[in-house]
C-alpha cells in the first residue's frame, strides 16, 4: 500500500463553504446585561480618577489616583492586590531572572534588566493609600502590591481607594518604556498601579514575568500633565482639544494659547480595562473618519523612511476595521489609535503600540493583529494568563482571515502556517497543555506555538468539525453575549454547542487540556467481487469525526462521512461532492471499516480530510494509491 501526502500527488478539492469565502449572518447589535451560561456570573467594578506629571527629562512621574472599587462578588474581601508593573525592570526582578534562566530566552529581554543603571531602571512606588480616608497597611512584594484592609468589603460594597504613587519610567526592554528602539520616547502600558481582577476562582495576583495579564472593567478619567511639545496618543477620548491641539481639532483649527511649559491632557475612557498611551515630541498625528462611525488616529515619527507605509496603513486599517466588524461584531467605542512606540506589537484598551520601521505587509499584518485584539482580549476578556490561546490564537485566526481579504492574498488556507506549527510542536516532545499558565511554559517557543497557532488551529480545526458557517455562526454569538465580560473556555464551547447543536466537551478537553494528538489512517483497502472495502484506523489518542474522499480516474469524487458518536451530531455537507453519511464512528473503537461498490483500477487515490483542516499530526498515512 502506497502512502503519500495529499499535496504531494496535486489533488485538492472544492469546498463549498470555505470559511473565508463565507460572509457571515449580521447579528443584532443588542447585547444582554447577564451571562447567559452562567446565572451565577458577577463581575467587579472599577473607576478611576488619575493625575499624572511626568517629567520628561529624567522620565521620573507622580500621581494621585481615585479608585472607586465595586464589590460585586458573593464574597467578603479582606485584602486586595495591586499590580506595579514597572517593578519588573529591576536586576534581580522575576522577569529579569526568569530571562536569565529560560533555555529559549526572547531576545529583546536577555539578560538586558541586569544591566539597567538606578536612572534606568523602572519602578512604581506607593506613598500613600487610604480607604475610606484612613490610612491602611501595604506591603510591596516585586510586582505586587498587597493590601490588608482596615474594613472588609462586604458583597454589593463600593469602597474609595485613594493612593499617592511615584514612577520612573524605564529604558524600554519589554513593551513598555522609555525611548525604544525606534527612538519612540514614551510608551507608557502597564504604567499606574492598577488592581488585579477578583473573579469567580479568586484572586489572580500574577507577578509580571513578561506576558500575559488582565483587568477589571470600569471607567477611567486620567488627566496627564507633560511637556507641551509631546503628542500623546492612547485609550480614552480627548476631553480638552481646543487647548491641546496636536492634531486633536478639526483642520485648520487653531488651539487656545495656553501659558507654561506643560499641557494638561485630559482623557476618559468608559467600559475598559486597562489604560495606555504614548507620546513623542515628533509625532506625526493623522486622523481618518470611517463609515461606521469609529476614528482612526495614526501616531508615528516623523521620518521620510516610514512616511510612506504610514500613510498607506490608514485605508487598509478602515478595511480591518469594517472586516472585524461584519465577521465578530460592531466595534463599540467611537476611536482606535495606532501608535509606533513599545518592542513589536502589543494591544490596549482603544490603542495598539507597534514598531513603524517595517516593510508595507508586515506593518499592516502587526496591525490587523493588534487591532483584532480589541476583540479578543479587550472586549472578550478572558484571563489571558490562563487561557492565552484564546486571546492570541483567536486573534491569530480572525487576523488571518482578514489579512487573506485585505491583502489579496487568496490563500486556499490561510491557516496553513499555524497547523504547520502546531504539528511541528506537537511532534517536538516539547508540548505542554494549553491549560499551563502562559508564565510557566518550560520554553518560550512552546508557549508561542501552543498560544498562537494551536490557539488558531482551535477555531480553523472546530469549523472542520461543526461547518464552517456554523464557525462563524459561533463567533459572532460568543461576541454577542460575552462582550465586556471575562468568559472562559467552556462559555465559548457552550456557545458553539447551542449554535450547532452538537456535544463538543470531547473537543475542549483533549485539544486544551491534554498533548493528545489526532491521527487516523488507512488500515487496508482491498476490492473483492466489485466492492471495495475502506478499513481505517485510529492511532492517536484525540477524537474526531472523519472525511474521506475519493478521487476517480476521471476527475469525479465520492465523499464519506464518518460522524463520531460522541458528537450526536453531524456537519452540513462542506464540498461540493455529493455525500453519504456513515454510521457513527464510537471513539473506543480503534478501526472502522465501510464499503462501496466499485473498481480499485478505476480510483486514482483515497484521502481522509481531503481539506487538511484537521491536525492530523502524521498525513503520510492520510492518503491510500491503488498500487
Ligand atoms: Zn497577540
Amino acid at each position: 500500500m502506497k502512502r503519500t501526502f495529499l499535496t504531494s500527488i496535486g489533488l485538492s478539492v472544492v469546498m463549498l463553504s470555505q470559511v473565508f469565502a463565507t460572509t457571515p449572518r449580521n447579528s443584532s447589535e443588542e447585547g444582554n446585561e447577564a451571562a447567559p451560561n452562567s446565572t451565577t456570573y458577577w463581575q467587579q467594578h472599577v473607576d478611576y480618577k488619575m493625575e499624572v506629571e511626568m517629567n520628561v527629562k529624567n522620565f521620573q512621574y507622580t500621581g494621585t489616583q481615585e479608585l472607586k472599587y465595586t464589590n460585586n462578588s458573593p464574597d467578603t474581601l479582606q485584602t486586595v492586590f495591586y499590580h506595579l508593573f514597572f517593578n519588573a525592570f529591576q536586576p534581580g526582578s522575576e522577569m529579569d531572572v526568569r530571562s536569565r534562566t529560560i533555555a529559549d530566552p526572547d531576545k529583546r529581554v536577555g539578560d538586558r534588566i541586569s544591566k539597567l543603571s538606578p536612572s534606568e531602571i523602572g519602578y512604581l512606588k506607593v506613598n500613600s493609600l487610604k480607604q475610606d480616608g484612613t490610612a491602611i497597611q501595604y506591603n510591596e512584594e516585586g510586582t505586587i502590591l498587597e493590601v490588608r484592609l482596615n474594613k472588609p468589603i462586604l458583597p454589593g460594597q463600593t469602597v474609595n481607594f485613594d493612593m499617592e504613587f511615584a514612577g520612573q519610567v524605564p529604558q524600554q526592554i519589554r513593551r513598555s518604556g522609555r525611548n525604544n528602539a525606534e527612538g519612540v520616547a514614551l510608551s507608557m502600558t502597564q504604567w499606574y498601579p492598577k488592581m488585579a481582577e477578583y473573579d469567580f476562582e479568586g484572586w489572580h495576583p500574577d507577578p509580571y514575568i513578561g506576558r500575559e495579564f488582565q483587568g477589571v472593567w470600569g471607567d477611567f478619567d486620567v488627566k496627564l500633565t507633560i511637556d507641551k511639545d509631546y503628542v500623546v496618543g492612547g485609550t480614552g477620548y480627548l476631553q480638552n482639544p481646543e487647548e491641546i491641539g496636536h492634531g486633536y481639532l478639526p483642520a485648520g483649527k487653531e488651539p487656545k494659547k495656553m501659558k507654561g511649559k506643560t499641557l494638561t491632557w485630559h482623557f476618559v475612557a468608559p467600559k475598559v480595562h486597562d489604560f495606555a498611551w504614548g507620546a513623542d515630541p515628533d509625532f506625526i498625528h493623522d486622523t481618518l473618519e470611517t463609515p461606521s462611525g469609529t476614528t482612526l488616529h495614526f501616531f508615528y515619527k516623523d521620518n521620510d523612511e516610514i512616511k510612506e507605509n504610514w500613510k498607506n496603513l490608514q485605508p487598509k486599517t478602515a478595511e480591518m476595521l469594517a472586516f472585524y466588524n461584519q465577521y465578530i461584531g460592531k466595534y463599540p467605542y467611537k476611536q482606535y489609535s495606532v501608535i509606533q512606540g513599545g518592542d513589536g506589537g502589543m494591544e490596549y484598551a482603544m490603542c495598539t503600540l507597534i514598531t513603524g520601521e517595517r516593510k508595507f505587509g508586515s506593518l499592516v499584518g502587526v496591525t490587523a493583529h493588534e487591532f483584532a485584539h480589541s476583540w479578543f482580549q479587550h472586549l472578550l476578556a478572558t484571563n489571558e494568563s490562563k487561557h492565552e490561546w484564546m486571546d492570541e490564537g483567536f486573534t491569530s485566526f480572525i487576523s488571518d482571515l482578514c489579512m487573506n481579504k485585505i491583502m489579496d492574498e487568496n490563500k486556499p488556507n490561510p491557516f496553513e502556517g499555524a497547523y504547520k506549527n502546531y504539528i511541528y510542536l506537537a511532534n517536538s516532545g516539547k508540548e505542554q497543555p494549553q491549560t499551563t499558565h502562559a508564565d510557566r511554559y518550560i520554553y518560550n517557543q512552546a508557549y508561542g506555538i501552543s498560544a498562537y497557532s494551536k490557539g488558531e488551529v482551535f477555531l480553523a480545526q472546530l469549523g472542520y468539525v461543526i461547518g464552517q458557517d456554523k464557525l462563524l455562526e459561533t463567533i459572532q454569538r460568543y461576541y454577542q453575549d460575552f462582550k465586556f465580560k471575562h468568559p472562559t473556555p467552556n462559555d465559548f464551547k457552550r456557545t458553539a454547542e447551542k449554535v450547532s447543536g452538537m456535544q463538543l466537551d470531547w473537543y475542549l478537553t483533549d485539544w486544551t487540556k491534554t498533548t493528545n494528538t489526532i491521527d487516523y489512517g488507512f488500515k487496508n483497502v482491498t476490492e473483492e467481487d466489485g466492492t471495495i472495502k475502506v478499513e481505517m484506523e485510529r492511532i492517536g489518542l484525540m477524537p474526531m469525526p472523519i472525511d474521506v474522499m475519493v478521487f476517480y480516474n476521471d476527475g469525479s469524487m465520492k465523499y464519506f462521512y464518518a460522524p463520531l458518536r460522541m458528537m450526536h451530531g453531524e456537519k452540513g455537507n462542506p464540498f461540493e461532492v455529493e455525500r453519504t453519511v456513515l454510521p457513527d464512528w464510537p471513539w473506543a473503537f480503534p478501526t472502522y471499516d465501510f464499503s462501496f461498490e466499485g473498481k480499485l483500477s478505476d480510483i486514482q487515490a483515497i484521502v481522509i480530510d481531503p481539506s487538511e483542516l484537521m491536525a492530523d499530526v502524521d498525513r503520510s498515512n492520510n492518503t491510500f494509491q491503488p498500487e
